[in-house]
């Protein structure tokens, strides 16, 4: 009976043994094409929570619930994550934001960040309509959230990047020195300070990417290798259709990381009817969309920038 069991045991480690092997040859697949790992749907699931928050705009008790959110699932899945909060004058009085930062340990602990990943999380401040930004503020936060359950099946990939969830992109009146992208400027301002920039070769920035009508917009002035490698993955994962051209530049986060010399692209579909507007709600964005572009990023970051 002993021997029966030694037997049977054996066996057993003989069977785990070859299970294991098999899910190592699995992952060893997975990393080749990590991109098909990411779930559309999933995206959405975040978009929904942060929508049926209500609107989310800077300093509002809905939003501190949506970091609680984003903190909640980016821990969930391995990351670390920190705020950083600061005060800055609005065209509404000083007002206190906090940008939220994850970053992923390597199994060798050696790899530190070099790219960043970033999306806005607040909506834009309106009195007289509810605004709850489905597209603007809610997609591209999604898609980032999900990126992350992604990356963090690659350890050694998910430690090359960093993970900025921007506060106050949002211009309380109109983009000026002074209004909007209190967040990423301020993220910008403590990088050159501390003498970090040249830590980061490049960046992606993700903002209105879920459109069911999607046609990602590049502003034409994009780091060029980096418009071409997005270029490059759509046409590899055959929905070059979706992406363009914007006929004129745009302010948006990536306009601060630019001016200090980190190259940001900022992939985001402009052309959007619901824009600032009430119908920016859960119905005009599609899970399709957000696995198209959440895709393409990941194709590109396993092609060049991670690689
Ligand atoms: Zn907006």
């Amino acid at each position: 009976m002993n021997r029966g069991l030694r037997r049977s045991d054996i066996s057993c480690r003989a069977f785990l043994f070859v299970a294991l092997f098999a899910v190592t040859e699995v992952r060893c697949a997975s990393a080749e094409s990590i991109w098909e790992e990411f779930s559309g749907e999933n995206a959405f699931t975040h978009a929904k929570r942060l929508v049926e928050l209500g609107p989310r705009p800077a300093g509002s008790a809905a939003l501190e619930k949506s970091r609680a959110y984003i903190t909640e699932q980016l821990k969930s899945f391995g990351w670390n994550v920190s705020r950083q909060t600061f005060s800055a004058k609005t065209p509404r009085g000083v007002m206190t934001f906090a940008n939220l930062i994850a970053t992923f340990r390597s199994p060798d602990r050696r790899v530190s960040p070099s790219f960043l990943l970033c999306s806005h999380y607040d909506t834009k401040t309106f009195d007289t309509i509810s605004f709850v930004g489905a597209n603007d503020g809610g997609s591209s936060t999604g898609l980032l959230i999900e990126m992350a359950r992604v990356l963090a099946t690659q350890p050694t990939q998910a430690a090359k990047t960093e993970l900025v969830f921007f506060d106050g992109e949002e211009a309380f009146e109109n983009f000026t020195e002074t209004d909007g992208l209190y967040g990423s400027r301020h993220f910008a301002g403590e990088l050159r300070d501390s003498k970090q920039v040249k830590w980061f070769r490049g960046g992606m920035l993700f903002d209105m990417v879920g459109d069911k009508s999607l046609t990602v917009t590049l502003p034409p002035e994009s780091p060029a290798n980096l418009a071409s490698s997005v270029f490059a993955a759509a046409d590899a994962l055959r929905v070059r259709e979706h992406f363009t051209y914007f006929d004129r530049d745009i302010t948006d986060d990536h306009t601060p990381l630019n001016a200090i010399g980190i190259p940001v692209i900022d992939i985001i579909d402009f052309d959007f009817p619901a824009w600032h507007t009430a119908g920016d709600t859960l119905d005009q964005i599609s899970a399709d969309s957000l696995r198209i572009v959440g895709q393409v990023a990941l194709y590109a970051l396993a092609h060049s920038e991670l690689k």
